[in-house]
């Protein structure tokens, strides 16, 4: 087999793009590439589009794309996955299309899978579920259990749909085949059945358990895996813990958008961290150490005599490992002097001397102030 090239570079997309740039550039190349667009034309258009929609994926997935970005092409083999090569059949890939497409060729997707004989076959909807983490789980990943919406068989008509006693009928409009041929112009266009929606079947007398549906809403418990670094708007695909598919298609996939809970000391930008630190004023004039937070606990930072409300110091690698770095962010420390207050008649004298013993020292002892003078000065004289 050929070397593989990089997935990146089929899509044609830098190795930072986002979810959005990531797909639309698959979008582009499923349009160009497709078979059904592409008969003759070119020779290799179903291998490209192969190529392509694995890229996609891949990319579009948060723990393949890590791996990816991480291991390379050993990361992320796809023949590793369950089904092996021989399952990526000709549902596999209509189910890839039917996602993305889904929003141009409307609710007749999935229509390839066939599994229903005959009868139309849907792929069920995606799910979303917002989950709340905190920075210190983002930071460290964690294991969650979350409640979703499922189905099960109604039990009142062993999931028929039709009140016990009762049977449901061929439909007489698509003779139970659950589509129809419509005539537009010189066309014949197969359509879902109206009548049946596509089940083939009508039911007289629905279950009154479950409304004639066969299947009642139920709750399940998931257990998801939430990488480290992960970050507020990521998105994690659990598949096929969607809803079901209807007559035999498959399930629609479950989406997991992160959502980052603000913290009470850090700020978190990408993989940095940034805190504010207040010193206090002898500190900031002498200099001395100072213990600040970081997320795996303490630190010391060494505040040098003489430093101004502002400062910023850095700790190296005491940010965040982010899903697709290689090496932890850093956090940044805002330092800012604080003025004291409350000042007792002892404090203020002392004060007051020192503030005639550094007026008698002259503008060396503020910078800036001697600055701002000079420029006042020559504002007003202009
Ligand atoms: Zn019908
Ligand atoms: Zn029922």
């Amino acid at each position: 087999m050929a070397t593989k090239r990089d997935y990146y570079e089929i899509l044609g997309v830098p190795k930072n793009a986002s979810e959005e740039e990531i797909k639309k550039a698959y979008r582009k190349l499923a349009m160009k590439y497709h078979p059904d667009r592409n008969q003759g034309e070119d020779k290799n258009a179903e291998a490209k589009f192969k190529e392509a929609k694995e890229a996609y994926e891949m990319l579009s997935d948060t723990d393949k794309r890590a791996a990816y970005d991480q291991y390379g092409h050993a990361g992320v083999d796809p023949n590793m996955r369950g089904g092996g090569p021989g399952a990526e059949g000709f549902g596999g890939f209509a189910e890839a299309f039917g996602d993305i497409f889904g929003d141009i060729f409307g609710q007749g997707r999935g229509g390839a899978a066939g599994a229903g004989r005959g009868r139309q076959v849907f792929r069920g909807a995606d799910l979303s579920y917002a989950m709340e983490v905190t920075l210190e789980e983002a930071a460290e990943g964690k294991e969650a259990q979350i409640r979703i919406p499922t189905w099960d068989e109604c039990e009142t008509c062993s999931g028929s749909g039709a009140k016990p006693g009762t049977q449901a009928k061929t439909c007489t409009t698509c003779q139970g085949q659950g589509v129809v041929q419509m005539r537009q112009g010189f066309f014949s266009v197969q359509q879902t059945c109206p009548h049946c929606r596509g089940t083939g079947k009508i039911i007289p007398e629905p279950c009154t358990t479950c409304h004639g549906q066969g299947k009642v809403r139920k709750q399940k418990t998931l257990e998801v895996k939430i990488p480290a670094g992960i970050d507020d708007g990521m998105r994690i695909r659990s598949a096929g813990n969607g809803e079901p598919g209807t007559n035999g298609g498959p399930p629609g996939d479950l989406y997991i958008e992160i959502r980052l809970k603000k913290h009470e000391i850090f700020e978190r930008d990408g993989d940095d961290l940034h805190c504010a630190v207040p010193i206090s004023f002898p500190t900031a004039a002498l200099g001395g150490e100072i213990d600040v937070p970081t997320l795996q606990g303490k630190a010391a930072i060494d505040i040098p005599e003489g430093t101004q409300s502002g400062k910023q110091f850095r700790l190296r690698g005491k940010g965040i490992k982010g899903v697709r770095s290689s090496y932890p962010g850093d956090l940044y420390c805002h330092v800012t002097v604080e003025t004291p207050v409350k000042l007792t008649e002892h404090q203020r004298k002392l004060f007051k001397e020192l503030g005639e013993s550094l007026k008698k020292g002259g503008p060396k002892h503020s910078p800036s102030e001697g600055t701002w003078a000079d420029k006042l000065r020559g504002f007003f004289n202009a």
